[in-house]
């Protein structure tokens, strides 16, 4: 990574984790399905040297460790990896491998891409209208992880101290509230929001919305907002303040034709919702929104709800990305499936549109649209795995994909 640009060797070595439960039926099909479209967009001049890492159960079972030294070294010399689904260790004292991985990296982007593929069951009408990327802030918000228990010392210390030093006499309970703190920095929010905006121009998109619940949390959710629309400031948009300030001085007409010219001239038209309206607002006029940049919480709920929407987090892909350092890990979003895992039934299709990000990533995008181009057509032909209505096994819908290449 120099200067911000990724520059990926034509046999770079990917790090991949198979994964806990499921991870052994679609890892080694995602490899297959990879391998065979780079051999065919690049004739063998390209090739993805794969090295395999341990993590989670297996790893702990033969190594003692959930994650080992030896793969946070290769992880970190190599800046583009892949992983199937973790289970998170139960008991007091393991934290989630995923988050450790995410925080490991300072992978503050975590994004998903919502596509609706044509022949996969949707609970909508028009599933075909969602077509937007959420990118969601990694690192801050209440996932920072600073949550004191009810009635533990630590939290009855910090509710005394709010109330002598704070002079905050608004906890209801006050003897045995549970206290959570969010913390949401301007640095941290700032570098979500130019991703989301870099990814908005590379890609054409002319609509980025920041989605918040600033109306209760002024600070923090409104602070996001505010550093949110400063941003805006460093790209050629057209903010809904521009158009609401026109509005009120020469009208809605006047407005209008504003915002018209603005997105002719290939400007970015820039807005925010309030979460609890977005959510209604996705349901019913989805099309009207391409780039969702947000905090982590919010995002953790519009993302998967938005997988329901097109068919379930079965073949939803998502990324965690650290867009400075070019430090990358794509992953299947679904869980490790315990109840069909090692069986060949599950639908490698969440960690194969995984490794098409990478691959667009990586800037290999012929076999980026291949693959894409072959799954949709896998999938619109009926020929499915039984999560999406159909009879295939995850070894004969891998076949199937290839075929269409
Ligand atoms: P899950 O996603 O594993 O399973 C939910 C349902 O979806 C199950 O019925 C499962 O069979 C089905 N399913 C999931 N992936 C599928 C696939 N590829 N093909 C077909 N069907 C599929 O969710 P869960 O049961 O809540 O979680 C199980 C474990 O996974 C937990 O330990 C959890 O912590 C972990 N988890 C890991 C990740 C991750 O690594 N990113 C994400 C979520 C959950």
């Amino acid at each position: 990574m120099s200067d911000g640009k990724l520059s990926v060797p034509n046999q770079p070595t990917i790090p991949y984790i198979i994964g806990d439960g499921v991870g052994v039926d679609i890892s080694p099909a995602m490899i297959d399905i990879v391998d065979t479209a780079v051999l065919k967009a690049y004739d063998g001049e390209k090739k993805i040297e794969w090295q395999e890492l341990a993590a989670g159960q297996e790893a702990f079972q033969t190594l003692g460790d959930y994650l080992p030294k030896e793969t946070l070294t290769a992880l970190t010399e190599n800046l583009v990896a892949i992983k199937g689904p973790l289970m998170t260790p139960v008991g007091e004292g393991f934290r989630s491998l995923n988050v450790t991985l995410r925080q490991s990296f300072d992978l503050f982007a975590n994004v998903r891409p919502i596509t609706y593929f044509t022949g996969v069951e949707s609970p909508v009408k028009h599933p075909e209208k969602v077509q937007m990327t959420v990118f969601r802030e990694n690192t801050e918000d209440i996932y920072a992880g600073i949550e004191f228990e009810s009635e533990s010392p630590r939290a009855l210390a910090l509710i005394e101290r709010l109330k002598t030093e704070f002079g905050i006499d608004k906890i209801r309970f006050d003897k045995t509230s549970a206290i959570g703190i969010k913390p949401v920095s301007p640095e941290g929010s700032k570098r979500l929001v130019r991703a989301a905006f870099e990814y908005a121009i590379a890609n054409g998109k002319n609509r980025l919305t920041l989605v918040h619940k600033g109306n209760i949390m002024k600070f923090t959710e409104g602070g996001f907002k505010k550093w949110g629309y400063e941003v805006a400031q460093e790209y050629p948009t057209f903010t809904v303040n521009t158009f609401n300030q026109i509005k009120a001085d020469e009208g809605l007409d006047a407005a209008i034709a504003a915002k018209e010219k603005a997105l002719a001239d290939g400007k970015i038209y820039v807005d925010d919702a309030i979460a609890d309206n977005f959510l209604q607002q996705i349901l019913i006029k989805p099309e009207q929104y391409q780039v969702v940049a947000t905090l982590n919480l919010n995002g953790d709920y519009i993302s998967d709800a938005l997988a329901a929407q097109v068919g379930g987090i079965g073949i939803s892909p998502g990324a965690n990305i650290n867009f400075e350092t070019g430090h990358a890990i794509f992953e299947a979003t679904h869980g490790t499936a315990p109840d069909i895992a090692g069986l060949g039934l599950a639908n490698p299709s969440s960690l194969l549109l995984s490794s098409v990000m990478m691959l667009e990533f990586m800037g290999w995008l012929d076999a980026a649209s291949l693959i894409k181009r072959a799954l949709s057509k896998t999938i619109a032909d009926g020929h499915t795995t039984r999560d999406l209505g159909g009879t295939l096994t995850t070894a004969e819908f891998t076949a199937a994909i290839i075929a269409n290449f």
